[in-house]
């Protein structure tokens, strides 16, 4: 299928309203060469749907006159609906954004297709989709959820949901060396490749809502949708959003992965969650969780932002334990 000769079904709803990112363009992203990549329509052929995200839908395409030493390459393509004026700007600020960003634990972006409609960005594909869903697929519930239809790759060990936090830490680590607040680090919001015999876990959203995962986030207001249940309260009660806040939502990203995609206070309604988290309570210790990681998640969720945990050392601290996993990870694992 050429790209294009596949327009978006007639049930696309509207786009989902998002809080934008006010560092986009300022502090050190004003200095940088945002030279976007442009990549050509032709070079495109679509395969298949992978998702819904907040601009469109996600395809898996090929891409010729990628590199140099190879012919085709498996990519993703996020492609733009409905584009209005609005749409254009968040979709080009992404694009800006995403060029800027090159770490190994961050998404690659290529580029984008903007010869002609739908306009698209062009991502490195990651074989194994969003965080959440793998880790649901990976759980043990897996079979009662629809992700049984995954490959079985068996229930998560300790080693690995380490080898995972280790990995997402790394992208934040490099984030807050650029004073680059993310806003919505969540499980959702990563992406599973394969690196060799091992998984590889990178940053892969930087927008700020998601129609399959619309009910992680409360409207506030008109536009305003806000993923409480991964927010401090001096976000949720002040909407301040600091590297301070970002730490916070890694311990919730924490909390995530070792309850296999859980959502964070399930069994709250969006307001009974705000009260809790605004009273003091915290997430418990989820079942399979070994103590060291329980205290960085209490180094995360320290109610003083400065009294928090610094992105370095959770990193140092978690490969310090995928190195030497205490005796106990193995019998739990
Ligand atoms: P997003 O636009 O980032 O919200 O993406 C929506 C969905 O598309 C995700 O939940 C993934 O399942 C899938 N997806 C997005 N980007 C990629 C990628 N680079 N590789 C594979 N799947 C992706």
């Amino acid at each position: 299928m050429n790209f294009g000769a596949s327009p978006p079904s007639s049930d696309d709803s509207g786009m989902s309203s998002f809080v934008e990112n006010p560092q986009y363009f300022c502090g050190i992203f004003k200095d940088k060469d945002m030279c976007v990549q442009h990549i050509k329509r032709q070079d495109i052929v679509l395969k298949w749907e992978l998702g819904e995200g907040a601009f469109g839908k996600v395809y898996l395409a090929e891409c010729a006159n990628l590199s140099p030493d190879s012919d085709k390459m498996l990519v993703a393509i996020k492609t733009l609906k409905d584009a209005n004026e609005s749409t254009r700007q968040d979709f080009q600020r992404e694009a800006e954004l995403l060029t800027v960003l090159q770490h190994q634990n961050i998404v690659r972006f290529y580029g984008v297709c903007t010869d002609g409609e739908p306009l698209a960005m062009v991502f490195e594909y990651m074989r194994h989709g969003d965080l959440n869903r793998f880790l649901r697929a990976h759980g043990p519930d897996a079979h009662i959820l629809e992700e049984v239809k995954m490959p079985p790759l068996g229930q998560l060990t300790l080693p690995q949901m380490l080898h995972i936090a280790g990995q997402i830490a790394s992208g934040m680590v490099y984030l807050a060396s650029l004073h680059f607040v993310h806003r919505d680090l969540a499980t959702r919001n990563c992406l599973v490749g394969d690196m060799g015999e091992g998984l590889m876990v990178k940053i892969g959203d930087f927008g700020m809502s998601r129609d399959i995962y619309s009910t992680d986030y409360y409207r506030v207001g008109g536009r305003t949708m806000l993923p409480i249940r991964w927010m401090p309260p001096e976000s949720i009660m002040y909407r301040k959003f600091t590297t301070e806040s970002d730490i916070w939502s890694f311990g919730v990203v924490l909390w995530e992965i070792f309850t296999y995609g859980k959502q964070p206070w399930y069994q709250l309604s969006n307001s009974e969650a705000i009260e809790c988290i605004t009273q003091g309570r915290e997430l418990e210790r989820p079942r399979t969780c070994p103590k060291e990681v329980h205290c960085l998640m209490q180094g995360c969720w320290q109610r003083e932002p400065q009294q928090r945990l610094v992105i370095k050392d959770i990193h140092s601290r978690l490969l310090a334990l995928v190195k030497s996993p205490p005796i106990y990870l193995d019998i739990l694992g």
